[in-house]
């Protein structure tokens, strides 16, 4: 082979990526298409066909830019003439693709009730670029949002929830969730900031928060101890915060932005409050319950979307390469072992896209008002058990295809997957780490009837079936039911072993929603992870998966 032909085939390689991954998706519209009415879809089509066209277009020229470490956000403490400002300047690029990303309105939609396809297909699309410097933004935009329109005040509301709203990207306000201070993430109850009633309904916040994203948002999120409360989560408001009072920093001083792994096209610095001025978001001894149940439940759904979107990511780069790059005289996906990874990537793309659907598909319920208790229930179940599985798998993937990709995978400007691969590892952290997500599912499977219910969607879904697969999905969850009653029951065999048990649990919901997709190779390859048996049937699957 010459240099020439090599090089060539690597062109190759980079013109196979869609140019419209809406359309490409063939298992993403079969999902939309089956769950929403057809108005719906019919609304939806074009707007996600557009969005993915201008992710490929503008958005992924713009993000290798601007999370090139010599673009990076930079902190502007001072005007020219001396004052404080407290603002973050950013690579104009990053705006260009924030129009687009705005423009979509993938943020507006949060207007509308029960709207939650709509917005995991368009955060998928643009998670094909992986963080790309918007995604949290507007997740957390999403969630102050939704937090304004189900729980405040009419004054609230419609003061902070409009500007919000706008798909002009020059005049919309980003907003972001301040909740993590310096002696924990995970601890939220050892919040010290402090909020003091001012008298008038708005309270004087002070202290310090730790890890603050979109530091240039508009509006913040904040939680903070009211005077009086209880130690502890219970003891904590929730309140939102304008980033200016009359044009002036509201009480609002940024340390310094973080120098970060992944998602370094967005800013997360470090935020000192000296008697900011904030307002309650709903009754402030219900700030906790905000926080977590409308807020938080928001961006662990959508970080699991996101995830899926880098998988998607990750499978596609990995099958066109090696289609594309030749070793030893043949395509590399000649050979079997490359097969067995590209098969491993399309499953786990593939359980991570039903599975973030199914969650989707409760998000539209409940966010619409017409879920009843038992799809509360199973809401409650999956949105962490999804943010930690598929966050986890995400950076597998991202792994995996950096693999195929050999030496070049490694290289920055080669490909998108390195910097997929740091995005994915904060994914991993932010919003809950894995033993913080595991132990909350226990805790939830003590305290309420969850279980009963997982097994009974769960038991439904293999039942419709009627496949080997399906029995074997079905004798995967009743050992996974049996051993979750035991970690409910013991708990200390419980705060050991639930992780395995959860993961098991898992898997068989991941098969459960590709075999009523129809995607019975999918299911039975995910049911025989991680050690296939060595036989002919395995051989075909592989072959079969590695060749879609
Ligand atoms: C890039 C980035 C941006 C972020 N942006 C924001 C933001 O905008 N707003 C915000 O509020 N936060 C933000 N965070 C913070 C994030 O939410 C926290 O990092 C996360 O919640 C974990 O908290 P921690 O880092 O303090 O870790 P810790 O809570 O100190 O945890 C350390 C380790 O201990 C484990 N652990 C903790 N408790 C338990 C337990 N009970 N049982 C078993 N294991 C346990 C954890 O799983 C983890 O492995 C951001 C983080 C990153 C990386």
């Amino acid at each position: 082979m010459t240099f020439r032909t090599a090089r060539d085939d690597l062109l190759a390689w980079r013109g196979a990526f869609p140019t419209d991954p809406y359309e490409a998706d063939g298992p993403l519209r079969a999902i939309l298409a089956g769950a929403l009415p057809a108005e719906r879809t019919a609304a939806l089509e074009p707007v996600a066909r557009a969005f993915g066209r201008e992710v490929v277009q503008v958005v992924a020229p713009c993000a290798l830019r601007y999370e090139h470490r010599a673009h990076l956000p930079e902190l502007t403490r001072y005007d020219a003439v001396g004052r404080r400002v407290e603002q973050v300047a950013f690579d104009p690029d990053y705006h260009t693709a924030g129009a687009v990303v705005w423009g979509s309105g993938l943020v507006a939609l949060t207007g509308l009730p029960g709207r939650a396809f709509e917005q995991a297909t368009l955060l998928y699309l643009l998670s094909l670029e992986g963080e790309a410097g918007h995604a949290c933004p507007a997740v957390c935009t999403i969630g102050l949002a939704r937090a304004l329109r189900r729980v405040a005040s009419g004054e609230i509301r419609d003061r902070f929830l409009p500007p919000l709203l706008r798909t002009d990207y020059r005049t919309a306000e980003r907003a972001s969730q301040f909740l993590t201070e310096v002696q924990g993430g995970s601890d939220v109850g050892a919040n010290e900031t402090v909020a003091d009633p001012r008298g008038d309904g708005s309270y004087a916040l002070s202290g310090e928060k730790w890890f603050c994203s979109v530091a240039d948002a508009q509006q913040f999120l904040v939680t903070a101890r009211v005077p009086g409360g209880p130690p502890g989560t219970r003891g904590l408001g929730c309140f939102v915060m304008p980033r200016l009072v009359d044009g002036a920093p509201n009480g609002v001083t940024l340390r310094r932005l973080k120098d970060k792994l992944g998602t370094r096209g967005m800013a997360s610095g470090e935020v000192d409050f000296d008697g900011a001025i904030a307002w309650p978001l709903g009754p402030v001894e219900h700030g906790f319950r905000t926080a977590v149940g409308v807020v938080l439940n928001t961006s662990r759904w959508m970080t699991a979307v996101g995830a899926a979107g880098m998988m998607r990511r990750s499978y596609l780069e990995a099958s066109a390469y090696a289609r594309h790059r030749r070793a030893f005289g043949s395509p590399i996906r000649e050979f079997p072992a490359v097969r067995a990874i590209l098969a491993q990537l399309r499953v786990s793309w593939l359980g991570a896209l039903h599975l973030v659907f199914a969650l989707t598909a409760l998000e539209d319920r409940i966010d619409s008002g017409s879920a009843d208790d038992e799809a509360v229930l199973y809401h409650r179940f999956l949105v962490n058990a999804t943010k930690y599985a598929c966050s986890v798998d995400a950076t597998s993937a991202v792994r995996q295809a950096i693999e195929v990709l050999g030496g070049n995978g490694t290289i920055e400007e080669f490909s998108v997957l390195p910097r997929l691969y740091r995005d994915s590892i904060v994914y991993e952290s932010w919003e809950g780490t894995h033993n913080v997500l595991v132990a909350q599912v226990l805790a939830d499977l003590r305290r309420l009837p969850i279980l009963e219910v997982v097994a009974g969607r769960l038991g439904q879904l293999c039942r419709s079936a009627g496949s080997l697969a399906g029995d074997r999905a079905r004798a995967g969850l009743d050992r996974a039911v049996d051993e979750a009653e035991r970690a409910v029951g013991d708990p200390d065999h419980g705060t050991r072993f639930f992780r395995h048990t959860l993961d098991r649990l898992i898997v068989v919901a991941r098969a459960a929603y590709l075999l009523e997709a129809g995607q019975e190779l999918a299911a039975e390859h995910l049911l025989a992870a991680p050690l296939p048996e060595p036989d002919a049937a395995t051989a075909a699957r592989v072959d079969a998966l590695a060749e879609e």
